[in-house]
């Protein structure tokens, strides 16, 4: 694993963890011969789930937040490249997406059809994220105190920290602003897929740099200095920083930080 090198950092280690986090939340989800989930514009969800379905031969429809564009931006290029179905709800309709009704509406229209919600964190996107703690376990030999990741929707937290063996944490960075309600939602997917919550988790709410998306340019140079992506990854990372320089973390502790993205579409 690569070692994060900031001067922020004092005695704090940071290791680099780098794993494709929705594609690891499909593997479980796989073996439906037709799939539907919803996402942005720039949706990583939607392009991970347009990949798997070619590369694993099932049918896939995205829903897209907001009116058709044309042409298409790369990252619903990249989808529709690959065999995704493009539909579009407005912003209202969108906001009601995992409503009964609007989910009849579209099994209406699409038929027989598994629906993941947007971002994919379900039961079995957790069950596949609590693989990840054992092959960290195993690059480290156990030599890590604490596995951070950014956190969207909720799933790869998690499921990172229900993989943990006793005696680790999770720590999460929220990505989003006011995202005070992203506790409950961690707890509930841990609920679903286990039938229990664990304690060994918790999410800072303080490296949002505006809400989701959003960016600073002191942020947006700290992304290109390390040359990760900039709408999750760089934003737990300055977090990680910070959170040592303030004696959040305590000095001396073996960070092991997950990379869950790369920029997209990819740095020339
Ligand atoms: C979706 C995503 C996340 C957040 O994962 P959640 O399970 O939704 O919290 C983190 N990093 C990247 C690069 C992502 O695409």
């Amino acid at each position: 694993m690569e070692e994060l090198l900031d001067p922020g950092l004092g005695s704090v280690r940071v290791w680099l963890k780098r794993d494709d986090n929705k594609a690891r939340k499909l593997r479980y989800n796989l073996g439906h011969p037709r799939v539907l989930t919803f996402g942005g514009a720039y949706s990583n969800h939607l392009r991970a789930v347009a990949a798997a379905g070619l590369r694993h031969g099932f049918e896939t429809i995205g829903v897209v937040r907001g009116e058709e564009r044309l042409p298409l931006n790369p990252s619903l290029a990249y989808a529709a490249d690959r065999g995704m179905t493009l539909t579009y709800l407005d912003r209202a309709a969108y906001r009601l997406k995992h409503t009964p009704e609007v989910e009849a509406a579209l099994r209406e229209r699409w038929g027989e059809v598994l629906i993941l919600p947007e971002g994919g964190s379900n039961a079995a996107a957790v069950r596949g994220c609590a693989e990840l703690p054992a092959e960290i376990e195993a690059e480290t030999r156990g030599g890590y105190d604490v596995v951070c990741c950014p956190v969207g929707t909720g799933g790869t937290l998690a499921g990172i920290a229900a993989g943990l063996p006793t005696g680790r944490r999770a720590l999460g960075f929220a990505v989003l602003k006011g995202a005070g309600f992203l506790a409950g939602e961690v707890a509930r997917l841990q609920r679903e897929a286990y039938g229990r919550v664990r304690e060994n988790w918790s999410i800072d709410l303080d490296h949002h740099f505006g809400g989701y998306a959003r960016t600073t340019p002191e942020l947006r140079a700290f992304a290109a200095r390390h040359g990760v992506e900039e709408v999750y990854v760089a934003k737990m990372l300055r977090g990680v920083v910070d959170l040592a320089r303030r004696g959040g973390l305590a000095p001396g502790t073996r960070v092991v930080a997950v990379v869950t993205g790369e920029p997209f579409p990819p740095r020339s």
